[in-house]
């Protein structure tokens, strides 16, 4: 049996999970939630710090932020991206 007609390609899905919320917001330029991930990733990630940036934005201390209620949350196990 040859294999590779079964096995699916997940190159192109892998490229998109490995870019950054900055990356995927000037790929969809009219996406407004794209471009609030992209401010909050901008604003708060800190690669060296815990957690991933979505847990980071999520415990955003800055309440009196415009986008505080429209920040990205964690994405819970089987939810989509
Ligand atoms: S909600 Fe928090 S992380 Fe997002 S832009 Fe405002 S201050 Fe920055």
């Amino acid at each position: 049996m040859n294999f590779d007609s079964v096995k699916p390609d997940l190159s192109d899905r892998i490229a998109v999970k490995t870019i950054t919320p900055t990356q995927r917001s000037r790929l969809h330029t009219k996406s407004l939630r794209l471009a609030i991930n992209a401010q909050c990733y901008d604003c708060i990630y800190d690669k060296t710090d815990v957690g991933s940036w979505r847990q980071q934005v999520a415990a955003c201390p800055s309440a009196n932020c415009p986008l505080y209620c429209q920040r990205p949350k964690p994405i819970k196990i089987g939810e989509a991206a």
